[in-house]
């Protein structure tokens, strides 16, 4: 098990495209790192970089005590000398071999030769045990479910004791009931193996399941990082918060700031300023930005109450347990998802308050880092 540290990491292809630039992060040991961002951040190639499938342009990689690539002296420890555990998106399973040799063979190719065969069963059925794939040793891939399958890749990342395992959306291919349950188990293996492990994908849900620190990347570069609440609840930048499901961002102006790291927030189009925990300066542009489960309607609280509105219910769509509502405040419009039992109707009046501990200031000069 091993720290990993990536300093000032840059990768250029040829043709001038500069795939992800100055990346620093450290995944403490034991630790899984999320690498989260839409298609073609770079994710990957950040990836492939700590495995030494790809060259860095510039930048250091150090894996434990061992740095394995270093730009200034162009040092570059080769693959099956990292001793990392990998399962990237396009790694099948070989369908000739049955799930005991599927595994094996990673063990007579992997860093250390297997001599003795005893100790080599051993180690296949100590792996297969612990992703839950005992007894399904003389099955062939055919004969296996698609999460059963991705548990043989795992399995074959895992039994030659990688110092550190590097997962590419190893869930991608399974169904989404199966991709929920999977990721918990994938989380209950990688803890009890303690490995430090960077994890990539571009599911926000499954990055905040699973991670002890998430890393949200746009055009190859770092946005945001912290724990899976901090980005979840305080995203700072505004393509954080999209990215993150926070539909509702209204434009505003700072109309008050307090030293008690709450301003107020004029938005043009509605009556009365909104309260919202921040710091700014009087006149600063802003955006006040909201989930569309924490926009609170109701039918009867005083509109005397903070950041409690008048509105008006434009359109409801039924989505089983939820209804999704758009709703007018003044001239602005809003998304609330409620529960469905509230039976909101089109056209109905209600109040819509805005609990300034669910609303996030952003900054629009945040927006191009
Ligand atoms: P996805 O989620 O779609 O897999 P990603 O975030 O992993 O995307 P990368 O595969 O790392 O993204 O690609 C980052 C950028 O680098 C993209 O613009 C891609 O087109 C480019 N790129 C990747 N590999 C190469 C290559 N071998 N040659 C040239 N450009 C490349």
């Amino acid at each position: 098990m091993a720290q990993v540290r990536v300093e000032q990491l840059t990768k250029t292809f040829g043709g001038g495209v500069r795939a992800v630039e100055d990346i620093s992060f450290t995944a403490d040991e034991g630790q899984i790192v999320t690498l989260l961002g839409p298609s073609g951040c770079g994710k990957t190639t950040i990836l492939r970089c700590i495995a030494g499938l790809e060259a860095p342009t510039m930048g250091r990689i150090v894996i434990g005590e061992k740095v394995v690539h270093d730009g200034a002296t162009g040092r570059a420890v080769p693959v099956e000398e990292r001793a990392i555990g990998m399962v990237f998106q396009s790694y099948a399973i070989w369908p000739h071999l049955n799930v005991f040799d599927n595994v094996a063979f990673a063990l007579k190719i992997g860093g250390k030769q297997e001599k003795k065969t005893e100790s080599l069963r051993a180690k296949v059925l100590e792996v297969l045990q612990s992703v839950g794939m005992e007894g399904f040793e003389k099955r062939y891939p055919s004969e296996l479910s698609g999460g059963q399958q991705q548990r043989v890749v795992l399995a074959r990342a895992l039994v030659y004791r990688p110092r550190l395992l590097l997962l590419d959306e190893p869930l991608a291919n399974l169904d989404a009931k199966l991709r929920e349950a999977m990721r918990l188990e994938l989380r209950d293996v990688q803890q009890r193996y303690g490995l430090t492990t960077i994890y990539v994908t571009h599911d926000q849900a499954e990055a905040m399941a699973l991670s002890d620190q998430v890393i949200v990347l746009r055009a190859g570069k770092i946005l945001s990082q912290g724990t899976p609440r901090e980005i979840f609840t305080r995203p700072k930048h505004p393509f954080v918060a999209e990215f993150l499901g926070v539909s509702n961002r209204i434009e505003g102006r700072i109309a008050e700031a307090r030293t008690d790291n709450l301003v107020k927030v004029i938005i043009e189009g509605m009556d009365q300023p909104i309260a919202v925990i921040g710091e700014g300066n009087v006149e600063d542009q802003v955006l006040v930005a909201i989930r569309p489960s924490d926009v609170e309607l109701h039918r009867n609280i005083a509109s005397s109450q903070e950041n409690t509105l008048p509105g008006r219910i434009a359109r409801v769509t039924f989505l089983g347990e939820e209804l999704d509502c758009l709703v007018r405040v003044g001239d602005v419009t809003l998304r609330a998802r409620d529960s469905a039992e509230k039976d909101w109707r089109s056209g109905e009046q209600v109040q819509v308050r805005l609990s300034r501990k669910n609303l996030m200031l952003l900054r629009p000069d945040f927006m191009e880092p």
